[in-house]
């Protein structure tokens, strides 16, 4: 019987549900023991020394761009290709995103475009593993120590992916992880900043928490001069409330102990799809080089570049029609309503980011995805393909 098949779907197990209740029962539901083992999983998972959880991917990123002293009048090198937060928290500190076109294996910055970007305004590169993918990173981060600029990196598709045995988060200054639903591991809402910089880990744990001062710092040791009894009430800086929940770190920490087994479990859904398109000369499937491990953030084929934006929506559609999830994974940051009318944006000025972006095809991605359902979602796709072919003659 036909059923729907979404484009993602989260793995929880009876470990996430037990370890969320005994929160619940414990009486402590913010800044507590899980949301430390939860930093201390990510970070060990990363190569980091420190990890700091925070409400979303989006405020980690902020609190980021903003412990590295980034604002009003400088420049961060960013990619076109990617999901809007990205570039958003670029402008929540007052900076300039400067986009560099992607190179069309990888679907990340091309590193000779990103030099050829750097100015004397230029203050740090945030790069992205576009769907997990962690190819040229090391690259950028090579450029970055040269000019003397931070390397950001968005991990937030990435987590547990490496290059030559590199996991992400370790290749920036400062890297950041996002748990929504439908990435690799979730606590529903959740974000995780790793870093080895002590004193950036330190700044972003402050400004998580309404700028108190942390509790090994000189205000705490209770000066004279400090508002407040104690430190819950004096404020050191600006801050936001980014706190992660105890309940969601709790998921987290469940999720870290299967991350293995939810990652194994990506990479054969992922070798199902590439046996089944592999031989479809419609499709472009992601690349993917000796050097590296995927994690798959999500499935990603295009089609040839004789296709247009038109067919690719109508096959889109068509699959949706058959209750199969897809997505436009990821229009181009630039040409949104909202970079067009404040930045001045217009088709092709990233012409290989447009090309590609008009063309992909997300397909359903999760790792219960049976078989059984892979094949139905291939035929579909080479149906709706095929219905195309047949129009244009
Ligand atoms: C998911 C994601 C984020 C963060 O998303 P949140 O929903 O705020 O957790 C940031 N950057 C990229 C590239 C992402 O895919």
């Amino acid at each position: 019987m036909p059923h729907e098949i979404p484009l993602s779907r989260p793995d929880i197990t009876d470990l996430e549900i037990e370890l969320v209740t005994s929160v619940m029962r414990s009486g402590r539901l913010s800044i507590g023991p899980m949301l430390e083992q939860f930093e201390q999983m990510v970070a060990a998972r990363s190569d980091r020394l420190y990890g700091v959880g925070v409400s979303s991917g989006t405020s980690g990123l902020h609190l980021a761009l903003a412990g590295l002293g980034i604002g009003p009048g400088d420049e961060v090198i960013t990619t076109p290709f990617s999901f809007i937060a990205s570039s958003n928290c670029i402008l929540y500190v007052g900076a300039k995103p400067v986009f560099v076109d992607i190179c069309p294996r990888s679907l990340n910055m091309d590193p000779a475009k990103i030099e050829a970007a750097i100015t004397p305004r230029t203050k740090a590169i945030l790069a992205v593993e576009a769907f997990g993918n962690p190819a040229r990173m090391n690259e950028c981060a090579a450029i970055a120590a040269r000019h003397e600029i931070s390397l950001i990196e968005d991990c937030c598709e990435a987590l547990g992916c490496s290059l030559n045995g590199q996991p992400a988060g370790s290749f920036g200054r400062v890297g950041v992880f996002g748990f929504y639903p439908n990435k690799q591991i979730t606590t529903g809402e959740g974000g995780m900043i790793v870093t080895n910089d002590r004193r950036l880990a330190d700044l972003c744990r402050s400004m998580r928490n309404q700028g108190r001062p942390l509790p090994t710092s000189a205000a705490s040791a209770s000066a004279p001069s400090s508002p407040g009894i104690g430190t819950w009430l004096c404020h050191e800086r600006l801050g936001y409330n980014y706190r992660l929940t105890e309940i969601a770190a709790a998921i987290g920490v469940g999720q870290m102990r299967r991350l293995d087994e939810i990652i194994q479990k990506r990479q054969s859904v992922a070798r199902l799809y590439f046996d089944r398109l592999m031989d479809n000369h419609d499709l472009i499937l992601p690349t993917c080089e000796g050097a590296f491990t995927q994690s798959w953030f999500v499935f990603v084929a295009r089609l040839a570049s004789a296709y247009t934006r038109e067919e690719r929506d109508r096959i889109i559609q068509g699959m949706r029609r058959h209750e199969i999830g897809a997505g436009d994974y990821f229009p181009c940051i630039h040409l949104q309503p909202f970079y067009r009318d404040r930045f001045g944006y217009a088709p092709g000025d990233f012409p290989i980011a447009e090309s590609v972006s008009q063309r992909t095809i997300a397909l359903p991605f999760f790792g219960s995805l049976g078989a059984g359902d892979v094949d139905l979602v291939c035929q579909t796709l080479a149906h709706m393909i095929s219905r195309e072919n047949i129009k244009q003659r």
